[in-house]
Order: structure tokens, then C-alpha cells, then sequence
């Protein structure tokens, strides 16, 4: 199977025509390039398909020709997944020109969408039928709805409304033979035999193309209400969720973990960004509860949550935001948290899970274990522990060399993901596998589990034609 050539490159422009059709150099490039720069390939074509037909032809060939395929949606993801290898003999499928939103089923509480739709434009297509899209992420501006379907996707709100695979009710997918699977359901009900569309979720584009999803919509909040919570170390914030969520009857809808650390350096580093509370404290969450009927009906709710979680010496300090600017100032704490670790050096990053009650242990003992190996490593653990996820990524230390301390990936890597498979977590929560770790996986996965994924692939794609050297 070498790179399609000729005439058949000349056959994939005839399926999607010459706007659809990318061969030059130049133009490829973005496609080829993670936005870290951590992966780059090369490939024969990128094409773009306007409809599903489109796509589906684009399989058929590939399924004829053995050409290996690539898809990709907005590019951000963040495990290698959607860039082709060096050899340059595959060719990147972009979904951007599949990017209508199909329509909207407000007594239903259904948008139904192609997967090249942008999420920040779902969620504005939402709200505009006076309904929330919840799922919230950094890379929303660019990200397409079918990475968020192929990636499983998380983000900050998951804490309520659950990540990708719980918003979705349908898929349109085409098979890796080119076949149409029209799985476009609205149904909130549907026990006739196996799910298939959980299939495809999280998959990687290893199974299938996802052209369309059926996605769930939510009333919109009326009232948000955020505050930034000073508490006693990561046990207690743990506990102090707990009592947030009876409190409030279950209307925590974010609670991330905002380590001293990362908040420094999101002052030193994000302009515009300012300390959140008079007094500095090692671990600290941002809280947001959202509902009720009319703004402000939340207000009393948090001060009593933040009053009991001081009685029971849970909270140190917190401070409310008093409106809609205040609350976007501390969440640009939150959101800049990734980007203010670059300018700190290396820093070799995690992304795991493990059941919530044992994150106060995993922290701990990844810290030290980590530490032990490089001294004066500062370690950055962040963002979702409402979820069990937590950002883990030490960052190097003050003044020593970027490269000496990248090289320590694998012992540092390796006594992480080791801890996290003790405490019953997994070494990617939301992130996915992708190449960065494909091979890692199979060091937590049973044989069982291992193989029965590599049979679903044998069955879906057995020229292994899709995303190949993926996730299995
Ligand atoms: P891509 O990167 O283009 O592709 C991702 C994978 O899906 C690839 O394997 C690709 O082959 C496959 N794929 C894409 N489209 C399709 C399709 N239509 N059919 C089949 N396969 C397909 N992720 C989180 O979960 N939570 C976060 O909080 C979060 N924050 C982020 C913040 C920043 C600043 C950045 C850069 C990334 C963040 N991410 C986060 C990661 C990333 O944004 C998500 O994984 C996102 O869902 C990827 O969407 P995408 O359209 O960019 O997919
Ligand atoms: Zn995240």
C-alpha cells in the first residue's frame, strides 16, 4: 500500500472537486502540524468533502485502493491523533466544510448538527433557541464537534452534564467500506439491542467517519455564580464538594482545583490577570453553582456553602464575584492555567482519573514520587477534580535545562500512571490515547480488554484503513 498517486489522486479530486482538493505543500501544512508542534506528518492529500456522499466516496476508494485515511476535525487535540505519520502515503479527510447545523428540536431539546461544526458556534446556536450546549472547553473556538464526538471530550462542566458520550442521542457515520449509517435519533429511550453509537465515541476516527450527531440541549441557567475558595489542602476540597453539592441541592455545575503555583504562574505570565483573594493559599477551587429562576437566586446559596465550609475548617478565604466581569476574571485564572506553563520551561504533562475520593492520595503520592526523581520539580496538578481528572504536570526546575528535564518523561511518566493504576484510575480522562499513548495503554488494560478492542477494530476495519497506528 504506497501513497495514491496519479490517477488516483486525480480520482479523490473528482469526488470532492477542486475546492475540496489540498496537494500543495504550503497549503497542507496546517494540517499536518499539532498545534504544540509535539507531532508533524506529511500526506499525499487533504481532502475536504462538502456532503456525506462525499465522504463516503472518499472511503470507498480508499477501501479499493488501501489508502490510509486521516480524520480530522479542529485540529487541538492533543494526543497525536489526527495528524498522519512522516511516510506520506495517507491522506487527511477535513470535516470543516460539513459544518451546518441541521436543525433544532426545541420540544425536544435536540440540535441536530455535522461534524464540522465549531463547538463555540453550537453553543451559540443553542443559545439563540434559548437553550445551553453545556460542554465547555479551552480550544471551543476551533475545536469541531465531531473531535468532541471522537475524543469523547470533558471540560468544565462535566461535574453536571456529563462529557461528550452523555450529550449525544444520534450519529451519522460512514463505514470504513463507505457505508451510511443513519443513527440520527432524537430518542431519550431506545433499548433495541446494542448501543452502536458508543462505538464511535471516543474511537479516534479509528472506526468510522462521524458526519452528524443528534445532541442534547438543557434549559439555560438564570442565574451563575462563581467564587474562588481558599481551602485546607485537597482533602478538603474534596469534602467541601460534597457538602456544595447536598447544599445546593446538585447545582454545582464546576469545581476545579487551582493550585497556588498555577495561579502564579497565570499572574506572571496571562496579562490582564489579577490575585483573586487577599490572602495566599497552596490549594484553592474555583465553584461554580448555576439555576434558579432570575439572576442572583443563587448568591445566598454560596455564601452558606462558603459559611459551613469555614464552621467545618474546610475553607481558609473565598471571595464571590459580584458580576458577570468578575466571574470571567476568575475563570481567565482557570482557562490560562495551560498556557502560562509553557514560558516556565518543560513540563511533562498528565492527564488522568481516579475515583474522586482517592485524588487526595494520588496527588500526594505522584508529587513525591516525582520529586523523587528530579528534586525541585514544581508540579502543577490542576483543573477538573469534581470529575476524578486532575491536570498533573510537573514543570521543571527553577533554572535547569529544558532538554535534560523532557528527557526524564518516561521514569517521571511511568511512576505516575503507575500510582494512578493502583488507586484504580486511567491514564487518560479526557484526552484520549492517539499515538502518544497507544503503546502505554497496554501496560493497564487487561489482555481481555486489549483484545476485544482490537477484535471491534478486525470487525469495523479490516483492511485498516482508518487512523491506523491510533489508539490500538
Ligand atoms: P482533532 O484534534 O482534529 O481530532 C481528534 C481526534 O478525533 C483524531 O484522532 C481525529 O482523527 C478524530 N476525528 C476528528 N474528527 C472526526 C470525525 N468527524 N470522525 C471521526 N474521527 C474524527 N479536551 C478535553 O476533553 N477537555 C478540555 O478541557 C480540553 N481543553 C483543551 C484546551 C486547549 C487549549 C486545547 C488546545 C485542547 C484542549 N482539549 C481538551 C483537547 C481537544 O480540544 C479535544 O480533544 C477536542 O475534542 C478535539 O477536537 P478537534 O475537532 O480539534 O479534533
Ligand atoms: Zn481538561
Amino acid at each position: 500500500m504506497g501513497a495514491p498517486q496519479g490517477r488516483m489522486l486525480e480520482r479523490f479530486r473528482e469526488i470532492v472537486g477542486a475546492r475540496g482538493f489540498i496537494d500543495d505543500p504550503a497549503a497542507m501544512e496546517p494540517h499536518l502540524v499539532e498545534w504544540r508542534d509535539l507531532y508533524r506528518g506529511r500526506a499525499a492529500a487533504v481532502l475536504k468533502p462538502a456532503s456525506v456522499e462525499e465522504v463516503s466516496a472518499i472511503l470507498l476508494l480508499c477501501q479499493e485502493s488501501g489508502t490510509r485515511i486521516v480524520p480530522q476535525g479542529g485540529n487541538t487535540g492533543l494526543v497525536g491523533g489526527g495528524i498522519p505519520f512522516s511516510g506520506g502515503e495517507e491522506v487527511v479527510l477535513s470535516l470543516s466544510r460539513l459544518n451546518r447545523v441541521r436543525a433544532i428540536d426545541s420540544a425536544n431539546d435536540t440540535i441536530t448538527v455535522e461534524a464540522g461544526c465549531i463547538l463555540a458556534n453550537v453553543q451559540a446556536a443553542a443559545e439563540q433557541a434559548d437553550r445551553l450546549f453545556p460542554l465547555r472547553i479551552g480550544s471551543e473556538g476551533t475545536c469541531q464537534i465531531g473531535g468532541n464526538l471522537s475524543t469523547n471530550a470533558g471540560g468544565t462542566a462535566v461535574l453536571h452534564y456529563g462529557n461528550m458520550r452523555d450529550l449525544v442521542l444520534g450519529l451519522e457515520v460512514v463505514l470504513p467500506d463507505g457505508r451510511i449509517w443513519d443513527g440520527l435519533r432524537g430518542l431519550r429511550k431506545d433499548n433495541t439491542g446494542y448501543d452502536l453509537k458508543q462505538l464511535f465515541i471516543g474511537a479516534e476516527g479509528t472506526l468510522g467517519v462521524i458526519t452528524a450527531a443528534v445532541l442534547k440541549l438543557f434549559p439555560k441557567p438564570r442565574d451563575v455564580q462563581v467564587a474562588m475558595v481558599s481551602v485546607r489542602d485537597v482533602e478538603a476540597a474534596i469534602e467541601l464538594l460534597a457538602m456544595a453539592k447536598g447544599t445546593s441541592g446538585n447545582q454545582v455545575t464546576a469545581f476545579e482545583l487551582m493550585p497556588r503555583l498555577g495561579i502564579d504562574y497565570v499572574l506572571r505570565h496571562i496579562p490582564g490577570t489579577q490575585e483573586p483573594l487577599p490572602s495566599r493559599h497552596d490549594w484553592n477551587v474555583l465553584m461554580e453553582l448555576s439555576g434558579g429562576k432570575a439572576a442572583g437566586d443563587l448568591a445566598p446559596m454560596m455564601q452558606a456553602i462558603l459559611e459551613a465550609g469555614m464552621e467545618a475548617g474546610l475553607v481558609l478565604d473565598g471571595a464571590i464575584a459580584q458580576n458577570a466581569a468578575q466571574a470571567a476574571a476568575l475563570w481567565r485564572l482557570r482557562d490560562g492555567m495551560s498556557e502560562a506553563q509553557k514560558p516556565e520551561g518543560g513540563s511533562i504533562k498528565h492527564d488522568i482519573s481516579v475515583p474522586v475520593s482517592r485524588m487526595p492520595e494520588f496527588i500526594a503520592r505522584a508529587s513525591e514520587a516525582v520529586r523523587a526523581i528530579v528534586p525541585g520539580t514544581r508540579i502543577v496538578a490542576f483543573g477538573h477534580i469534581g470529575d476524578g481528572n486532575v491536570h498533573f504536570n510537573p514543570s521543571q526546575p527553577v533554572g535547569a535545562d529544558k532538554q535534560w528535564f523532557l528527557d526524564q518523561w518516561q521514569p517521571i511518566s511511568r511512576a505516575v500512571h503507575d500510582i494512578c493504576a493502583e488507586l484504580g484510575g486511567s491514564i487518560s480522562a479526557e484526552h484520549g490515547l492517539g499515538r502518544m499513548k497507544r503503546e502505554e495503554i497496554t501496560r493497564y488494560k487487561s489482555a481481555v480488554e486489549m483484545d476485544l478492542m482490537r477484535q471491534i477494530k478486525g470487525l469495523l476495519d479490516p483492511k485498516g484503513i482508518m487512523n491506523p497506528g491510533k489508539v490500538v
